[in-house]
């Protein structure tokens, strides 16, 4: 199971706001597993699955509203350079393990980042029903639907009550659409699912 001690190591340093915590790690080298010369990855400080990990592109994006075609080739690198990584730390097909890749719709920390996830939420830093409804929701945009929404209409309208709506929404399991009582519950079903 995945636990929060990166998480209290990041917020011990607090010269800038939690909001800005991904700029701080984006400048900071020692958090950096792997880079190229668009994007970083850096582990995800409160995990909400066994693997998770966070991509941000080099270059200062505020976030998706501020996107337009000609970020489409950083969107496909950031994409791209998760797969690869994914492979090289994981094994071929990611060791078997499923991941996505995506933004939330309605983000809590600026700057533009990318979450890969592995699928089975297997982590106490997942604690409330709005951490799971942000991952099993439509509030977890696909990074290939992002691409080809902005490729389509040159950019990303957010609807943010809409979205935010899905975060209150009840909490129920995104396999077998059975809604549960807790989260505990639910993780306890989930499980059920071969995970
Ligand atoms: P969101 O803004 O909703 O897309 O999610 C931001 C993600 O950043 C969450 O999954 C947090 O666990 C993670 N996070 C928050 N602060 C830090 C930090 N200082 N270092 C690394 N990850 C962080
Ligand atoms: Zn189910």
């Amino acid at each position: 199971m995945a636990t929060c001690a990166e998480g209290s190591k990041v917020s011990a340093k607090k010269s800038l706001p939690w909001f800005r915590g991904l700029s701080e790690a984006k400048s900071d080298p020692s958090k950096h597993l792997d880079s190229n010369d668009k994007c970083i990855i850096i582990r995800d400080g409160y995990p909400k699955s066994r693997h998770h990990y966070l991509v941000l592109p080099r270059r200062n994006i505020p976030n998706l509203t501020s996107l337009t075609t000609k970020d489409v080739p950083l969107l496909e690198n950031m994409l791209e350079f998760s797969k690869l990584y994914l492979n090289k730390v994981h094994g071929v097909n990611y060791g078997g393990i499923n991941f996505r890749c995506g933004y939330h719709a309605v983000p809590s920390m600026k700057e533009l980042h990318m979450h890969v996830i592995s699928q089975d939420f297997d982590s106490i830093c997942l604690k409330n029903k709005k951490h799971w409804n942000s991952f099993t929701t439509d509030f977890f945009l696909d990074a290939t639907k992002v691409i080809s929404i902005i490729n389509d209409r040159g950019c990303l309208e957010i609807n943010r009550e809409y979205y935010e709506g899905l975060l209150k929404g009840p909490l129920v399991c995104h396999v077998c659409g059975k809604e549960q009582v807790n989260l505990p519950t639910l993780k306890r079903h989930f499980k059920s699912h071969n995970n």
